[in-house]
């Protein structure tokens, strides 16, 4: 019998308790998180969907690994295990660890990145944005014009347009850029799949061009689900093959460890360029650790070095991006505004279209993220213009082009159950969504606001 019902394919063997609460004391966290759910406390949360980064449940077989760990300072065994996984699927010669995503692109952008630098992207995520301007570089994102037609259908949002790519080249000249990077999959555009054909034109431009092509594969494996299930000529390969076909492309990589290899920690950098390597080595060694540990315990590596291998099986990947569909499919029915499809891991949606009588200057995505809070205590985060909203020389805000809210789905810790509990709480935000108000930042830091910045009801 072919079964409908796609089951979560892990029983639980240790389980964690949530903390439930009343609307009354959510209402207090709210305003003493200063209305910034980065700012409540995990325990103050019933269902968190602020991030799948770092959030996966890790399996048996990773806790063993956990055991397992070799602490030895060089020459770890840990060490070896990972390096040997990370280069059968990247192919790359040089593996640098790192402890997170954004210590391996403070090393690669900041050596490429300073002042006349231009880094181009389908679209760069924040950290990635926030560690090339720091550099001194400017940061150009040029997803393909589907990326913005939130409700209709197109199997690969996320892929790069590659006419404006030639374009800026042409404009910039060659030697000013620092990298092209193409996020797998577009985290900040939708969670979208890019395609092979995109990933492969893009390579093409790059190398015609001698400009460095790097992949931000967090998602690989997400992504290959797609253009296995999406784009012809993938059925028959594995998501696998598929993933070690697209870092075949490029010339290194980028990776936060916290998304696809499911771990709660972790990260690395791969080049095929010596040179290059040995640049970004000596920066790893003063600011990370050695290049057999790079910021990480034996414990990690090993943890890391299992989930990158986990992360590809069929059946886990058909769960997870069912399941993430499952979220997004009854949101629509319901008539939630949402990008769609839906993308690899987690569900955005569009409070511009949702609460459209609050100008983006009162943070719309704000507002949805608050109620989520207090109708169903569901943590979510706003990407938008809290998050991208620049300001011009009066002060004025320039608003992100999208006000959207995500959320996030961790890998292996939810149930069906919990996820039909976020489908009841929209069910209310639905009926309430006319008297819902907007906000206004009361204190903000420099870079990466959205972490602390401070809100009031406007
Ligand atoms: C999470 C993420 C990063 C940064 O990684 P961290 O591990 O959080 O430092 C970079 N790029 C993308 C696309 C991400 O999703």
């Amino acid at each position: 019998m072919q079964h409908k019902t796609i089951i979560e394919p892990f029983r639980i063997k240790s389980v964690e308790p949530i903390q439930l609460s009343t609307e009354k004391e959510r209402i207090e966290n709210l305003q003493e998180a200063h209305y910034n759910p980065f700012l409540l406390l995990s325990d103050e949360v019933i269902i968190d969907l602020l991030t799948d980064s770092g959030t996966s449940a890790m399996s048996s077989s990773q806790w063993a690994g956990i055991m397992e760990g070799d602490e030895a300072y060089a020459g770890s065994h840990s060490w070896l295990h990972l390096e040997r996984v990370i280069k059968d699927l990247t192919g790359f010669e040089f593996i640098l660890p790192t402890h997170q995503g954004r210590a391996a692109e403070r090393i690669i952008y900041g050596h490429l990145g300073g002042d006349g630098k231009t880094f181009i992207s389908n679209t760069h995520f924040d950290t990635t944005r926030a560690n090339i301007e720091f550099s001194g570089a400017e940061a150009l994102d040029i997803p393909v014009a589907e990326a913005n037609d939130m409700g209709s259908f197109h199997p690969f949002k996320g892929n790069m347009d590659v006419l404006k790519l030639e374009e800026i080249i042409a404009k910039k000249g060659a030697a000013n850029i620092g990298a092209v990077i193409l996020t797998v999959t577009n985290n900040s555009s939708g969670g979208q799949p890019v395609s092979m054909e995109n990933a492969e034109q893009v390579a093409e431009i790059c190398k015609r061009n001698g400009v460095l092509f790097l992949l931000d594969c967090c998602r690989i494996a997400e992504n290959s689900y797609f253009i296995n299930h999406r784009e012809a000529g993938y059925e028959n390969q594995s998501y696998r093959q598929i993933a070690q076909q697209m870092f075949n492309l490029a010339d290194g990589a980028v990776m936060s460890a916290k998304k696809d290899a499911l771990v709660n920690m972790g990260g690395f950098l791969v080049l095929k360029d010596k040179k290059l390597a040995d640049a970004c080595k000596s920066l790893l060694i003063i600011t990370e650790g050695f290049t057999t540990y790079g910021g990480l315990s034996g414990r990690d590596m090993e943890a890391m070095a299992i989930g990158l291998e986990e992360v590809f099986d069929p059946h886990y990947l058909e769960y997870r991006i069912k399941s993430t569909e499952y979220l997004g499919s009854r949101l629509r029915e319901m008539g939630v505004p949402i990008i769609w499809p839906t993308g690899g891991h987690a569900v955005y949606v569009d409070a511009k279209a949702l609460y459209p009588h609050i100008p983006p200057q009162e943070y719309p995505g704000q507002s949805l993220v608050c109620e989520l809070y207090r109708l169903g205590g569901i943590r979510s985060v706003e990407i938008g213009s809290v998050m991208f909203g620049k300001y011009d020389e009066k002060g004025q805000l320039i608003p992100a082009p999208m006000e959207l809210v995500r959320l996030a789905i961790p890998r292996r810790v939810y149930t069906q159950s919990h996820i039909e509990y976020v489908i009841e709480t929209f069910a209310q935000i639905m009926k309430e969504r006319e008297t819902v108000k907007g906000y206004k930042i009361t204190e903000e830091p420099e870079f990466l606001r959205h972490f602390t910045a401070h809100f009031e009801p406007a």
